[in-house]
Order: structure tokens, then C-alpha cells, then sequence
């Protein structure tokens, strides 16, 4: 049975967001929506099950911008700020529907959360914190209430860190490079959420350039990029220059991807 999937990007912004606090430059002072930016992390709902992919700082905005009532999972690619910071805020679930959380992330960021929130894994469990239970898993599938999960490995300069496959959706944010092997888990994708900083080279990020290079190479039907910068330049003129198949993200999108 062909199951439908919608996709919404939560947010599309680099580690700061953007407009960045004080910046005065004409992307952090558009009046364009698309050029405001929360943290990356996007929502995945398909057969009646919703994830969410890291839980950034604006989390607990961006479920209450998209009038979320219920998560199933969250998978981390990795333990940066601007991807956990806000992982305290899913005890409005828990309260809501008297259940734990799924957590699904590998072994450094397990180690990174036990330091970050260290109050949700004692064993003096204090009234009202955060209930998560966490799943570790390394680079081979996985699978969530009967939905498959292929981690994607890559290189966030010297940090490795995860994507996801999920059908013909592929979300890779945060990464300077990918291997050979790891990028034939993202070929002959319907759509792909790939990070591009900004346009000038960066030692943890893919640039402009270096993403569309990569999705050359994968050639999706559809990309998206995301974790951007205001350095950037501005939503729709970046637009105006990139090829047909390859977009910059903005927040709130939804796309539907055939799976
Ligand atoms: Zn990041
Ligand atoms: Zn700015
Ligand atoms: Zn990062």
C-alpha cells in the first residue's frame, strides 16, 4: 500500500536564526516571511505517525506555529545546541497523553543529552521533567512503529552525524562531507533536505556550491536546502539564481513526497 508522507520544514536556519540578534543587514531586516528563520528540524508525518528530526532551541515555537497536538518519535542527528536545546519542551506530551517520549539518536549523543539534561536521567526523578525513552541506533536500518529508518553517516568537520532516509525523503543538515557509500543511500530520492550554509565555504558546513554539486551527483527529483545563514543573501533572489530542481527550504513548507 502506498502510504502518503508530508513533510513540513520547522525550521531552516543556521545556528543563530536569522534575523540574527542585533545584525542590521538587509536579510535580518527583510520584511520577506521566508527570509525568517527558526533553528533546522523538520516534521515528518506519515501513516498516522509523527517524527520530528532534532529539537532546537525554537522547538517548543515551532510546535505551537504548526499546532502540533501529538509526536511519536524524535530523532537526533547529532548533540549541537542548535539540534537538542530544546528537547525539555516535550513534556508538553508527556502530560498531554500520559506517555513517554522516543528518542532515537547514536552513542555521542546520548553522552551529550545525559550532560545537557542531566535532571531527566537522574535517578531522583523530580515531579514534571521530561520523560523520554531513548533508543540508541548506529549506521543501519531501523525501523519506528513498522516505519523504516536508514541512518546516512556523514562528516560535520571532525563530528560524525546522521541523516535520515525515510522512503523517497532524505534530510541531511549539517555536514561537511559525505563517502562514496553513504551517498548511494541517498540516491534516487524524491526529495532532499540538504544543508547549505551560505555561500562561502565554511569547515563544518557544505556551501552553496558544494550542495549543489553533491545533489548533482545524488539527483534527486526535488531538493530543498536548509541550515542557512543570513550571510546567504536573501530568500528569493538566492532562489532566482538556483536550477529548477533545487530551492532554498523556508520555514513552514510542506511538501508532499511520493513514497
Ligand atoms: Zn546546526
Ligand atoms: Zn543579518
Ligand atoms: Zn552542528
Amino acid at each position: 500500500m502506498k502510504k502518503q508522507m508530508k513533510i513540513t520544514l520547522l525550521g531552516t536556519g543556521t545556528s543563530q536564526g536569522v534575523p540574527v540578534i542585533a545584525c542590521d543587514c538587509k536579510v535580518c531586516k527583510s520584511s520577506n516571511s521566508k527570509d525568517n528563520r527558526l533553528r533546522s528540524s523538520v516534521m515528518i508525518e506519515i501513516d498516522n505517525q509523527t517524527f520530528v528530526i532534532d529539537t532546537g532551541p525554537d522547538f517548543r515555537q515551532q510546535m505551537l506555529r504548526e499546532n502540533v497536538q501529538n509526536i511519536d518519535a524524535v530523532l537526533f542527528t547529532h548533540h549541537h545546541k542548535d539540534h537538542v536545546a530544546g528537547m525539555d519542551d516535550v513534556r508538553a506530551f508527556n502530560h498531554k497523553w500520559k506517555k513517554d517520549i522516543d528518542v532515537f539518536c547514536n552513542a555521542i549523543t546520548e553522552e551529550a543529552l545525559h550532560k545537557e539534561f542531566p535532571y531527566v536521567f537522574s535517578d531522583m526523578q523530580y515531579p514534571g521533567i521530561p520523560k523520554v525513552n531513548v533508543t540508541l541506533f548506529k549506521n543501519k536500518k531501523f525501523n519506528i512503529n513498522n516505519i523504516d529508518i536508514l541512518p546516512i553517516k556523514a562528516q560535520h568537520y571532525l563530528l560524525p552525524v546522521f541523516g535520515f532516509r525515510i522512503h523517497n525523503f532524505v534530510y541531511l543538515s549539517d555536514v561537511s562531507e559525505v563517502s562514496e557509500k553513504e551517498k548511494e543511500k541517498m540516491k534516487g530520492a524524491d526529495l532532499i533536505i540538504l544543508d547549505a550554509l551560505r555561500r562561502t565555504p565554511h569547515i563544518s558546513h557544505l556551501s552553496l556550491d558544494q550542495a549543489i554539486t553533491l545533489l548533482e551527483d545524488l539527483s534527486p527529483k526535488r531538493a530543498l536546502l536548509t541550515h542557512i545563514s543570513h550571510l546567504m543573501g536573501l530568500h528569493d533572489k538566492v532562489n532566482n539564481e538556483l536550477p529548477s530542481y533545487v530551492q532554498l527550504g523556508f520555514d513552514r513548507q510542506q511538501i508532499f513526497p511520493n513514497t
